[in-house]
């Protein structure tokens, strides 16, 4: 089903707002309105609540700094994909860990050593939603400044909401008993 883009940030910064004020930080949307995706919207909305939350809990506590930290939530288009992206102004991705940290269960170093730990499912959550929406998720980082998180699903609703007419499919050679 189509999802606006619009919904999801709104519910994901209600759902964020008040763990990162306790921690200091703002989180704001900047970008394109206005936009659709198409799949879960309650999948959807799981798998950037998940890039949000982890924005604010490997961010360092900021209260009183100023200016504040921020979480940044952006959304655009990108040739055939509407990129939503989460960036952080946390502790950053060794590179060493910048591929594993999608599988389920693993953490980086100086979050094992959290006091307070996840399990580690966060980021193997948002992959499968984004691979069963038809995208992917990336990431690039930097140790000390941040951290932004891509999820790129695509632009036009899935083939099977758009079926060829009948007619067309005959004309590309296959015979109407095959269309059964
Ligand atoms: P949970 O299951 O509660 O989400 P988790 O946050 O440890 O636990 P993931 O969300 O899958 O698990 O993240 C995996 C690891 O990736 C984290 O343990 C952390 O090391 C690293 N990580 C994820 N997001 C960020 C981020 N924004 N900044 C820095 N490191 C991050
Ligand atoms: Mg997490």
């Amino acid at each position: 089903a189509p999802v606006p883009v619009d919904r999801i940030v709104a519910e994901v910064i209600d759902r964020t707002r008040t763990p990162a004020s306790a921690k200091g930080i703002e989180v704001n949307f900047s970008g394109t309105r206005g936009l659709t995706v198409y799949g879960s919207e309650s999948q959807l909305m799981t798998a950037v609540a998940n890039l949000a939350e982890n924005a604010v809990v490997y961010s360092p506590d900021g209260v009183g700094g100023e200016p504040p930290l921020q979480v940044m939530i952006t959304a655009g288009v990108n040739g055939e994909f509407v990129e939503i992206a989460v960036t952080d102004q946390g502790i950053g991705i060794e590179p060493k860990d910048l591929d594993r940290i999608f599988e389920r269960f693993y953490r980086a170093d100086k979050a094992r050593s959290r006091a307070t730990g996840g399990t580690g499912l966060g980021l193997a959550i948002v992959k499968h939603i984004a691979t069963n929406h038809g995208g992917q998720v990336d990431v690039v980082s930097t140790v000390g400044e941040g951290s932004t998180f891509i999820l790129r699903l695509p632009a036009r609703p899935p083939d099977a909401a758009l079926p060829l007419p009948p007619s067309v499919v005959i004309a590309a050679g296959y015979s109407a008993a095959e269309l059964q």
